[in-house]
């Protein structure tokens, strides 16, 4: 019988451990990936403490997954056994309604979330329906996309969202998990970026990786003790130094002058 082995938990908040089970026979739709590699979310973590009090146990997460094709069902379409693919938080829609029928997938009603009510990609094999699962480009490192199918994506829809054009100013809040992403986007789109980053934040993305990252500008934190606010060091193409308190007093002053 087929088996598919993963990692998962049998409650919530307890650690994974391994986990065998049945996947069934292989929709007409579904797609069957061979998990390379899968990212780990703050969702995932999320999911696994029933946070949000939709998770099932056993619980596997993992909704970054790159691998490759290994089984395609009769009515899956646009990929083929071996490409490199990768899946990220929906694994179904139902490609029918409204939002489907308006590129909006993801707002389908009774879309379907990788690890809710599913098993995810901390696993050898994963499923999903065909829609859900893209080709991952060669030039890309199976290793290295599996964020893009996440946090990725979030950051980047607003490029397209908000027709950005190349010429724009991006200040991007925050230099985490997706921040980070953000700021390489807007630097590949062409954009002027700006970084701002939280004094609480300075050990989860140190100088030297925001240096790495490379944007034009990059505000520090606010010097003033006890003060958490993030530092602005521009605004309307002047220079100011003082933290957003200040800089949107500031800023009041100078759109009611
Ligand atoms: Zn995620
Ligand atoms: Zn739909």
């Amino acid at each position: 019988m087929l088996t598919y082995h993963a990692y998962a938990a049998p409650s919530a908040k307890a650690p994974l451990e391994p986990f065998a089970f049945y996947p069934g026979p292989l929709g007409p739709e579904e797609v069957e990936i061979e998990v390379s590699h899968c990212g780990l979310c703050h969702s995932d973590l999320s999911m696994l403490d029933n946070d949000w009090g939709m998770s099932k146990y056993p619980f596997v997460p993992g909704h970054e997954v790159t691998g490759t094709v290994s089984a395609l069902g009769e009515q899956a379409k646009g990929l083929t056994i071996g490409q490199r693919v990768g899946l990220g938080w929906f694994s179904h829609s139902c490609l029918s309604c409204h939002q489907c029928l308006s590129g909006d997938h993801n707002l389908c009603p009774t879309a379907q979330g990788t690890i809710a009510g599913r098993h995810g990609g901390f696993a050898d094999r994963v499923r999903a329906q065909w829609t859900w699962v893209r080709p991952i480009p060669e030039a890309l490192d199976l290793a290295k996309a599996g964020p893009l199918l996440c946090g990725g994506v979030t950051v980047f829809a607003p490029f397209l969202i908000h027709h950005l054009p190349s010429t724009a100013r991006v200040g991007v809040i925050g230099i985490g998990g997706l921040g980070h992403m953000a700021l390489q986007f807007a630097n590949k789109w062409g954009c002027e970026v700006h970084c701002l980053h939280h004094k609480r934040q300075q050990g989860s993305r140190g100088p030297q990786t925001r240096r790495a990252l490379r944007p034009q500008h990059q505000a520090g934190w606010c010097a003033e003790e006890n003060c958490e606010q993030p530092r602005l060091d521009y605004l309307d193409g002047e220079r100011w130094a003082g933290c957003t308190r200040r800089a949107r007093h500031a800023c009041s002053k100078r759109a009611s002058a």
